[in-house]
């Protein structure tokens, strides 16, 4: 990607050096900053399409500016750099929103490459959203009518055809996210009695997909899944709930800058699948009932969608395989006796209508016993599935061929007469008679084939039983005059 602005923070000349360079050099527009204070003025002046962070910087603290800047009205993705990571803060900025986290001192290729990595997800995440804002503002109005699920339900389902499971959390988890005015909202997937849980979404930000949360920290979630009903926690910061954790915080000085939580278990058929998990910040008005309520239905009837969609698909593949299978003739895979009448009555009903003409022929494999009994009935397979093969390759694809029989086949030539046909059918029996059928055996096989040819129209055919029956008539002179004979 190129033309991209990257705005470089860091107080270290040095650091921000080596960043412009590299950044440079991989085609990135750069500006840096030196402080918070030049930083906010840069966002303003030119707003950047992914921001690098140093976590300490002399009139800020890096986390602090990271929230502030997931909070604006408009977020980039903002990579971190850290001196020194304990692992905490690497956790603590990823869970704040932080794309990346960048250890100094940094390789400058590999650097290039998360940069690269994290505008390419943004950028297709932007498109995703700019695909799906109608459909969401048509969510929007619906959201307001509480009888009118099903309506949500069809709207959903008409967002979720095509796409993925992973994108249609992303969706819900930003839908829910918008409609409730959220800065965090996150789809965890785990089974109760989880110890570890997976992101499978979080709307803010891409980079956590399938992030590993250890879920003794998330109480709320252990709760969730363990009842099966939404856990609602107004204030982490007093519930009950919530005690040990906070003990722990304060004995490790974590400042902890969520208020108010809400896991809403869902399950997938009737398994439990995992939660949403919806989250305010210490200066966001705090989740209520009433949001429980409508995340609730939003995902009620988001995850029926899912459901539906998902069971409709693997019934489309399903049916899709039953119909090839009930169509083709399982040793030699053309098509079998049933489904060639069926193919047959059309056609014939076409050339009707059309006053076009139809032609077909009967191919009986001469002396077919006595390959079975000279190589063995397996040989004998090996054959018919190669004769099947010659026909197809030497008809055109309009043309059909079926396997009517042990070793005899059909060929339905729509508009073909008997003159052309004729010629066809002997072409076929001329490439029979020359081709050694090749087998596992080593030695290959010669046979040869005789064909009995019928056409409509004709004054003694009429239906489809006509055709197939003047043909076995012609085929049975072919045989009686010797084989390896076309007989009309
Ligand atoms: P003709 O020239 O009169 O047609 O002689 P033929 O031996 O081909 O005819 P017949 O109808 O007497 O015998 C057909 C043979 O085809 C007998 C049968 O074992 C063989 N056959 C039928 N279906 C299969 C099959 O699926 N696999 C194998 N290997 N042989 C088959
Ligand atoms: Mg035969
Ligand atoms: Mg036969």
């Amino acid at each position: 990607m190129t033309d991209a602005r990257v705005l470089v923070v860091d107080d270290d000349e040095s650091v921000r050096r080596s960043l412009a360079t590299a950044l440079g050099d991989a085609g990135y527009e750069v500006h840096e900053a030196a402080s918070a204070k030049a930083m906010r003025e840069a966002l303003a002046d030119w707003p950047p399409d992914l921001l690098l962070l140093d976590a300490v910087l002399p009139d800020a603290n890096g986390v602090e500016l990271l929230q502030e800047l997931k909070a604006s009205a408009n977020p980039m993705p903002v990579m971190m750099i850290a001196s020194r990571t304990p692992d905490e803060m690497t956790e603590l900025a990823l869970g704040l929103g932080a794309a990346d986290v960048v250890r100094k001192p940094f390789r400058p290729r590999e650097l290039v490459a998360r940069v690269q990595a994290q505008l390419r997800a943004h950028a297709m995440l932007r498109s995703t959203l700019v695909a799906l804002r109608d459909a969401e503002e048509e969510l929007d109005r619906v959201r307001e009518d509480s009888e009118n699920r099903r309506k949500l339900v069809d709207i959903l389902h008409e967002v979720t055809g095509d796409l993925s499971s992973d994108e249609i959390y992303h969706i819900l988890s930003r839908r829910v996210a918008r409609a409730l005015a959220l800065s965090r909202c996150s789809v965890i997937l785990a089974r109760p009695g989880d110890r570890v849980g997976v992101v499978a979404t979080a709307f803010d930000n891409p980079a956590l997909r399938n992030y590993e949360i250890n879920l003794d920290a998330y109480p709320e979630i252990r709760a969730a899944l363990e009842h099966g009903h939404p856990v609602l926690v107004e204030d982490l910061h007093t519930s009950p709930l919530y005690a040990d954790l906070r003990r722990e915080w304060a004995a490790n000085g974590t400042q902890v800058p969520i208020r108010s939580v809400i896991a809403l278990p869902f399950t997938l058929g009737k398994v439990q699948a995992g939660v949403f998990f919806l989250r305010r910040m210490v200066d966001e008005p705090p989740l209520t009932n009433e949001d429980v309520e409508f995340a609730d239905a939003v995902i009620k009837a988001a995850v029926a969608a899912i459901h539906r969609a998902q069971v409709i698909e693997t019934t489309k593949a399903d049916n899709a395989r039953l119909e090839v299978l009930a169509h083709t003739d399982p040793l030699t895979q053309v098509l079998n006796r049933r489904a060639l009448t069926v193919r047959l009555a059309s056609e014939l009903e076409r050339a009707r209508r059309y006053d076009s003409v139809i032609t077909l022929l009967m191919v009986d494999l001469d002396h077919f016993k006595m390959v079975n009994d000279t190589f063995g009935h397996l040989v004998g397979d090996e054959v018919l599935r190669e004769v099947a093969t010659l026909l197809q390759n030497e008809v055109r694809s309009v043309d059909v061929v079926a396997r009517y029989g042990g070793e005899e086949f059909v060929v339905v030539l729509p508009e073909t007469s008997l003159v052309g046909a004729t010629t066809f059918a002997e072409r076929i029996r001329e490439h029979v008679a020359a081709t050694p059928f090749a087998t596992a055996l080593g030695e290959p096989v010669r046979l040869t084939a005789s064909i009995g040819v019928s056409s409509y129209p004709s004054t003694t055919i009429t239906t489809v039983d006509d055709l197939f029956a003047r043909a076995d008539e012609a085929l049975y002179r072919a045989k009686a005059d010797g084989r390896n004979k076309v007989c009309l």
